[in-house]
């Protein structure tokens, strides 16, 4: 009995796993064609001034609205892509949304956009972000690329190099959520950033955990001292808004200033802002 019942187990955990790779598969076929039938489609959430209020960049953040699941999450969709070799696909069709859209902001409103690690492995990186910026007739000072502290983790000079260059036309880039990644500080030195993003988990962390603020000071502190800009991701509260203001960071994301929201949207927090403005 105890034979069988091992065997059992054992059946079923397969029949497990294979209805997990097929609702894999199938999540990949109609992934191949979300980007076709147009599903795909892009968000923009702001970043704002934390001492003033006024928006100053948004990031486009790609959404996936399948016909029957509903909407997915691009935690879950990103790496799909980037698994089944659609990632520079994708990336392409964000960078030429964005910059088109980004087109129809006032001239000091930046445009982000994240970049995959995987998209420095081809050589197209560069010319597929400087197409998407010649066609919108955007500015490249306009632009800044997110990248995660994964990128360092690619072998070889190429990141580096690539980074380097995007920096010769202008265009911005920060380092996205910060903190989280296993980056050694000496990576930062080695490469151009702009800016760095502290990674939202420390800042929905900061009033219980002590760890948290000491993690956010320190780099609020290195970003001062190595000249980039210093952004927070998740601030949802006024009360977490304030704390890292007072401790000199300038620019933050979160709910509190706006969900990621469709274009036409940020064109009426866009005139709204310019009212606060004016008042
Ligand atoms: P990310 O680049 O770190 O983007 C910030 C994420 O934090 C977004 O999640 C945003 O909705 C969320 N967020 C911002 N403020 C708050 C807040 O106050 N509270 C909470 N709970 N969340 C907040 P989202 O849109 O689900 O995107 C998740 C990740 O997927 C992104 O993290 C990015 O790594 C990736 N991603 C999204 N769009 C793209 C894209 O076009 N290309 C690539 N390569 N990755 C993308
Ligand atoms: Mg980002
Ligand atoms: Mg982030
Ligand atoms: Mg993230």
């Amino acid at each position: 009995a105890a034979k069988g019942e091992k065997r059992g187990t054992c059946r079923s955990f397969r029949l497990g796993m294979d209805a997990a790779a097929q609702e894999k598969t199938r999540l990949e076929n109609d992934f191949r064609d979300a980007l076709k039938l147009g599903q795909l489609y892009v968000h923009y959430q702001p970043l704002v001034d934390l001492t003033s209020g006024a928006v100053e960049c948004f990031e486009a953040l790609l959404r996936w609205h399948h016909p029957v699941r509903g909407s997915v999450s691009p935690d879950v969709f990103i790496p799909l892509a980037e698994e089944i070799g659609l990632i520079d696909a994708v990336g392409r069709f964000v960078l030429h949304t964005a910059c088109r859209e980004a087109q129809n902001w006032p001239e000091h409103i930046k445009l982000a956009v994240n970049v995959s690690p995987l998209q420095f492995r081809n050589g197209n990186l560069i010319s597929t972000v400087i197409n998407a910026l010649t066609s919108a007739n955007l500015p490249p000072e306009r632009l800044e690329l997110e990248i995660t502290e994964a990128v360092l983790m690619e072998k070889g000079p190429r990141p580096s190099a690539i980074i380097r260059n995007l920096r010769t036309f202008g265009i911005g880039i920060a380092l996205d959520d910060f903190g989280t990644g296993f980056s050694s500080l000496s990576y930062l030195l080695n490469y151009p950033f702009t800016k760095i993003k502290i990674d939202k988990s420390f800042i929905f962390d900061l009033e219980r955990e002590s760890n948290s603020r000491a993690v956010i000071r320190a780099v609020i502190g290195l970003a001062r001292n190595l000249g980039l800009t210093v952004t927070a991701e998740g601030i949802e509260r006024e009360a977490v808004r304030d704390y890292l203001r007072d401790e000199g960071c300038l620019q933050g994301q979160g709910y509190l200033f706006g969900r990621p929201s469709p274009a036409s949207e940020m064109q009426r927090y866009l005139s709204c802002d310019v009212r606060r403005d004016a008042a």
